[in-house]
């Protein structure tokens, strides 16, 4: 990408670029394209610079796809780390916005964002929570359960603990006398071992 033209306009940065690479992959089918079709110029909105808001406008080129196998006969390129398919921000923007969205929300993060000089709406915070990757699902190894209160019912019988699932179990016992007695009695009732032992008194 070369950068032709920065320039301050108001309480904005504006920055002229355009692509220059001779070729670009299909967005299709990954076939890389020389055949350039059209061009014309996107705006995008990016990180602030000395509390001034950027926005970047770029020359890009439309490329002809060159498979017969493809269902695209033309297709936009795409800059890495900079431009997404119909996104008017870059990807670094739209990493912070994401960031401030989970830490904040949509109402107090929106505050944030006109203080960064990339104010966007509540609704929008909330979109990109929801686009948010789910993070990994990983089967836990120690688990916690709160029995404070169910331990003062002799009665109170527990089942058989997946210990395929959860061979360590951690209890929270805090307030309750005994709890090494009571450790042992989990231990045989759910077959596994209860190793971790949270809250204080004795027997921890
Ligand atoms: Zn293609």
């Amino acid at each position: 990408m070369a950068v032709e033209r920065v320039s301050a306009a108001g309480r904005s940065v504006h920055v002229l670029a355009r692509t220059c690479a001779g070729e670009a992959a299909c967005t299709g089918c990954g076939v890389v394209s020389r055949r350039v079709h059209s061009s014309y110029q996107r705006r995008l909105a990016d990180t602030a610079s000395g509390g001034q808001e950027v926005l970047i406008d770029l020359q890009v080129r439309r490329f002809f796809c060159g498979s017969p196998a493809c269902g695209k006969t033309t297709f936009a390129e795409q800059v890495p780390g900079l431009t997404t398919r119909y996104g008017r921000r870059t990807g670094q923007l739209q990493a912070v916005l994401q960031a401030v969205a989970l830490a904040l929300g949509g109402r107090a993060g929106a505050r944030l964002t006109g203080r960064l000089a990339c104010a966007v709406s509540r609704s929008t915070l909330i979109r990109l929570i929801r686009a948010a990757a789910d993070p990994d699902d990983q089967t836990p190894l120690v688990l916690g359960v709160d029995l404070s209160g169910v331990l003062s019912h002799p009665s109170v019988t527990s089942p058989a603990w997946p210990e395929d699932l959860f061979p360590h179990v951690g209890v929270s016992l805090s307030k309750v006398p005994h709890q090494r007695r009571r450790r042992r009695h989990y231990e045989r009732a759910w077959g596994c071992s209860v190793s971790c032992l949270m809250g204080s008194g004795p027997g921890r």
